[in-house]
C-alpha cells in the first residue's frame, strides 16, 4: 500500500511513461518530488489560484510556476495577448516591435537599467551577464554565496541552492575543476569575509553575484546594509556587482528588489514574472557595461529564439497588469498564509520560523533564526515532508522541497485563502507526529563556521 494518503492514477501512468523517455520523468528536478516521496502531480490546467491535475484533482497553487504566475493561471489579458501574438506568426529571427516594447518597460521600472538583452531563461541571463562582468573588467574571479542559486551555469553550480540543496548535491559531475576554480564561495549575509577575499584577490575579481535576497535555499532576506556592502566593496575594487533578480523581479514590487532597497548594481538579472509563465528573462545595467556586449562591443552573446514575440507579449501583457494594487494583494495575500501557516504550526507545538523578504516567504521546521546556508539546511526536512503531503491530499500545492520560496498571485482571493484554512490543521498534526529532538536548540558556532 502507498504510504500516502491519497493515490493519484493518471499521474502515475504518466510518470511511468515519462520515466521511460525523461531522465527521472520530469524536465527540472525538483518536480519530481524526490526530496518528499511519492508521485508528481501531472497538472492538465490552471485557472486564477487553482490548478487541476490529471485525476480531476483541483488544488490551491502556492507555486504559481516558481514564481512567474503572479497574476494567477491564464489571466484574461495575457492569453488575449498571447492569441493575438501568435496569429501573426511566432518567431522572425530578425527585430520586432515586441522586444522593444518589453525592454523600454523594463528600463523604466528599474532606474539603474539603462539597456537589457533579452534572453530565454534565468541561467542565459545569469551566464551571460558573468560572461559580460569578466569580459569588461578583462578579470576572471567570481564571489558567489553559499546557497545562493543562479540556474545551472557551472560557474554557478558551486554550493548553489535549489534543486542542489533538495537532492544534498554540493557540486555537481560535469562541472570540470577549471570552470568552477575561478568561483569563490561565501557565507551570505557576512560582509566581513567578502572584504578578506577581496583583500586577498581583489586584482582578480571581475564581479560578485548575489540573489537580491536569496530565495533558493527557502527565503533568507539580506540583512540590513549587506547589498549596499557589496556594491560598496565592489566600486573599491573595481570589481561589478550583479543583483540575481530573477526571483524577486518584479515580484515583491514593480521594480523588484531594487524598489525596496534601492542599491545600484552594475548589473542586473531577470526572468521568471517578466516572462509571464513564457520562456524570457534579461539581464542589463549601465549603458557603459552593457555596450561591450555584441554586436556594440566584443563580449559575444546571442539566441535564436531571444526576444520572442509570443514570450515579450505575454511579458509585456503580465507587467502592464502588475498594478500597485496587484503587489499589495500579493504582499497582504503573502502575509495571510504565512500567518495561517505558523499558527497552525504553533497550535500543534511544531518548532518553525517564518523568513519573509518581501512577499517572498517560506518557513523553516526549525526553532533557530534563519540568515545563511548553514542555518537553512538544519532544519526537519521530514516533518516538511508530512506537511506537505497532508496538505497535498486536501488540495494545497506547496512546493515539494523544504529549500523553496511559496508564492501567491493576484488572484489568490479569501475562497482560495479559506481553503488553505481548512487544510492547514491536519498538516501541522502530521507535522507534530514526525519527531525532531535535535531542531529546538541554536545552532553552535561550528553549524554556522
Ligand atoms: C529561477 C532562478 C534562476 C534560474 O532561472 P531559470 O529560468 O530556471 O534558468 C536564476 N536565479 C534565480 C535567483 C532564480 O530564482
Amino acid at each position: 500500500m502507498s504510504p500516502y494518503p491519497y493515490d493519484a492514477p493518471r499521474s502515475e501512468a504518466l510518470f511511468a511513461r515519462g520515466q521511460a523517455v525523461i531522465p527521472g520523468g520530469v524536465n527540472s528536478p525538483v518536480r519530481a518530488f524526490r526530496a518528499v516521496g511519492g508521485t508528481p502531480r501531472f497538472m492538465v490546467s490552471g485557472t486564477g489560484p487553482y490548478l487541476t491535475d490529471a485525476d480531476g484533482r483541483e488544488y490551491v497553487d502556492l507555486v504559481c510556476s516558481w514564481g512567474p504566475m503572479i497574476l494567477g493561471h491564464a489571466h484574461p489579458a495575457v492569453v488575449e495577448a498571447l492569441q493575438t501574438a501568435a496569429t501573426k506568426g511566432t518567431s522572425f529571427g530578425t527585430p520586432s516591435p515586441g522586444e522593444v516594447e518589453l525592454a523600454e518597460e523594463i528600463v523604466r521600472r528599474v532606474a539603474p537599467v539603462e539597456q537589457v538583452r533579452l534572453v530565454n531563461s534565468g541561467t542565459e541571463a545569469t551566464m551571460s551577464a558573468v560572461r559580460l562582468a569578466r569580459g569588461t573588467t578583462g578579470r576572471s574571479k567570481v564571489v558567489k554565496f553559499a546557497g545562493c542559486y543562479h540556474g545551472h551555469v557551472d560557474a554557478l553550480l558551486a554550493a548553489a541552492g535549489s534543486g542542489l540543496v533538495t537532492f544534498g548535491l554540493p557540486d555537481t559531475p560535469g562541472v570540470t575543476g577549471a570552470s568552477a576554480a575561478d568561483t569563490i564561495v561565501l557565507p551570505y549575509n557576512d560582509l566581513t569575509l567578502v572584504e578578506a577575499a577581496f583583500e586577498e584577490h581583489g586584482d582578480q575579481i571581475a564581479c560578485v553575484i548575489s540573489e537580491a535576497a536569496a530565495a533558493n535555499m527557502g527565503v533568507v532576506a539580506p540583512l540590513p546594509g549587506f547589498n549596499a556592502g557589496l556594491k560598496a566593496l565592489c566600486a573599491r575594487y573595481g570589481a561589478l556587482l550583479i543583483l540575481d533578480e530573477v526571483m524577486t523581479g518584479f515580484r515583491v514590487t514593480g521594480s523588484g528588489w531594487h524598489g525596496l532597497d534601492g542599491v545600484d548594481a552594475d548589473l542586473f538579472t531577470f526572468g521568471k514574472v517578466m516572462g509571464g509563465g513564457l520562456p524570457a528573462a534579461a539581464f542589463g545595467g549601465r549603458a557603459d557595461v552593457m555596450a561591450n556586449l555584441a554586436p556594440a562591443g566584443p563580449v559575444y552573446q546571442a539566441g535564436t529564439l531571444s526576444g520572442n514575440p509570443l514570450a515579450v507579449a505575454a511579458g509585456l501583457a503580465t507587467l502592464q497588469q502588475c498594478t500597485p494594487q496587484v503587489y499589495a494583494h500579493v504582499d497582504r495575500t503573502a502575509a495571510q498564509v504565512a500567518d495561517l501557516a505558523s499558527t497552525a504550526l504553533a497550535r500543534e507545538g511544531v518548532a518553525h520560523r517564518v523568513n519573509r523578504a518581501g512577499s517572498l516567504f517560506s518557513i523553516f521546521f526549525a526553532d533557530h533564526e534563519v540568515v545563511d546556508f548553514a542555518t537553512a539546511t538544519r532544519q526537519s526536512t521530514a516533518r516538511y515532508t508530512a506537511f506537505f503531503h497532508s496538505l497535498l491530499s486536501n488540495g494545497v500545492y506547496l512546493p515539494p522541497s523544504a529549500y523553496e520560496a511559496w508564492f501567491v498571485s493576484a488572484s489568490h482571493d479569501s475562497a482560495a485563502l479559506d481553503r488553505v484554512a481548512e487544510a492547514l490543521p491536519a498538516a501541522a498534526k502530521a507535522a507534530a507526529q514526525v519527531p525532531a529532538p535535535d531542531l529546538v536548540s541554536p545552532p553552535t558556532a561550528r553549524d554556522r563556521a
